[in-house]
């Protein structure tokens, strides 16, 4: 049993108790209430949350497995308070866009994770024929790229690829998630510092591959979800298409929440460099208005580490990824505590909605009977500074390094254990 005065719950925080048995939670009672168990503890004003749910992360392992893996990746998600996570279908080498791809993945999560893992596949030119095996083998459903992934084993889909996906995975009843830029809106940086590198992707690029995502979704009838939303210019076609009825949702990232333009430190702040970018801070809040008004429903970390040396370089060559899996609830709070928002907001964008978009409601973030007893014991007041080195994550990289963030995780239970030196994680199936 776990009370708190502040036990984070749909909608709703109060001093409660949760109960649980076998991992599951069986009851939430009174905070002081009289029940006989075996482990009973009382976190006083210490927050309880569910733990945190986040559906996009790149681990990399195997094949890229120095950029980061299963252990690094998911001990840095434990120690940020997430316990369910799942991973991205690239960078990986095989990239996860069949089903003997997806046997090499879980061969090489399969006892190294401390956290809950689940799988995207990959939708890509020349697959449609995998996405059904794929699908009946569990994967959560199918990311594709409208324009360039960075990595030559994973090129985009176009008009034609990207309508026979939709149409195959709208045939299973499927969720396709799109990474939405236009390529013929891109240009190259016309030099290494951020001013281009932000130039050369404008709102306008996202906006385009926005609609066409909307026009596709309300066409095809299947499930769609716009990732890492930056661009606030999407807002106003996402409500309308969510208004006709059409099947489309969005996240967007603690970095687009929290860090603007004027936050990058020169060319050499390439801890920074995303895609799409970080905009400035009139679009920051207004991506918050979204939040606010439920047009984007989740947010999601898109941890996206590389090596140092590929992180180097400047705005025009370097890997373009942030790394904060371990941070973007902090990140977050800070942020939305400064503009009046709850736990129970932060909870419902990065737990409750996520575990919706994946399919796992019912099973995973919520405290409420019956789901997981995946809990996070969580400081809201607790101040620290970003130290890249006690990140657990495998490269000291991060845009947060030496920002000072409100709000910590000081333990985690993984279906009702505490996670601790060994790691008890099991990899999920939709
Ligand atoms: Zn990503």
């Amino acid at each position: 049993m776990v009370r708190s005065r502040r036990v984070v719950l749909p909608g709703e925080e109060r001093a409660a108790a949760v109960v649980v048995r076998d991992g599951t939670i069986l009851a939430v009672v009174a905070y002081d209430a009289d029940v006989d168990c075996v482990d009973d503890v009382d976190l006083g004003d210490v927050a309880l949350l569910p733990g945190i749910v986040d559906t996009h992360v790149h681990i990399n392992e195997p094949g890229r497995t120095e950029w980061e893996g299963f252990a690094t990746a998911t001990r840095a998600a434990a120690a940020g308070g997430v316990t369910t996570l799942i991973d991205m279908p690239l960078n990986s080498l095989p990239p996860t866009t069949d089903a003997a791809a997806l046997a090499v993945k879980r061969d090489a999560a399969r006892g190294a994770v401390f956290v809950d893992v689940g799988f995207w596949g990959g939708a890509v030119p020349g697959n449609v024929a995998d996405l059904r095996p794929l699908h009946d083998d569990g994967v959560f459903g199918f990311k594709c790229f409208a324009s360039d992934s960075g990595v030559p084993e994973f090129p985009p889909l176009d008009e034609p690829g990207m309508q026979a996906a939709f149409a195959e995975i709208a045939a299973v009843d499927g969720l396709v998630i799109v990474h939405a830029e236009d390529p013929a809106v891109l240009t190259d940086p016309t030099g290494g510092d951020y001013a281009a590198f932000l130039a050369s992707r404008p709102p306008s690029a996202e906006r385009r591959a926005v609609e066409r995502v909307i026009a596709l979704a309300e066409q095809t009838g299947v499930r769609a979800h716009v990732l890492h939303l930056s661009a606030a210019d999407c807002l106003a076609p996402l409500a309308d298409a969510r208004a006709r009825g059409v099947r489309v949702t969005a996240e967007t990232c603690p970095h687009y929440l929290t860090l603007t333009a004027d936050d990058v430190p020169g060319p050499a702040g390439t801890a920074f460099k995303c895609c799409p970018p970080i905009r400035d801070g009139a679009n920051r809040d207004a991506l918050w208005r979204g939040l606010a008004g439920g047009v984007i429903s989740c947010v999601v970390t898109d941890h996206s580490p590389s090596t140092p040396e590929l992180k180097r370089g400047d705005f025009a060559t370097a890997w373009g990824g942030v790394a904060s899996l371990q941070l973007g609830l902090s990140a977050v709070w800070t942020e939305a505590r400064a503009r009046g928002h709850a736990l129970t907001d932060v909870t419902a964008w990065m737990a409750a909605n996520t575990a919706d978009l994946a399919g796992l409601t019912g099973r995973k973030g919520r405290i409420a009977p019956g789901h997981d007893a995946d809990l996070v014991a969580f400081d809201p007041d607790a101040a620290f500074t970003v130290d890249p080195g006690a990140l657990h994550h495998r490269h000291p990289i991060t845009p947060y390094a030496a920002r000072t963030l409100t709000g910590r995780a000081t333990r985690t239970w993984l279906r009702g254990t505490p996670i601790g030196a060994r790691p008890h994680g099991t990899l999920l199936c939709r």
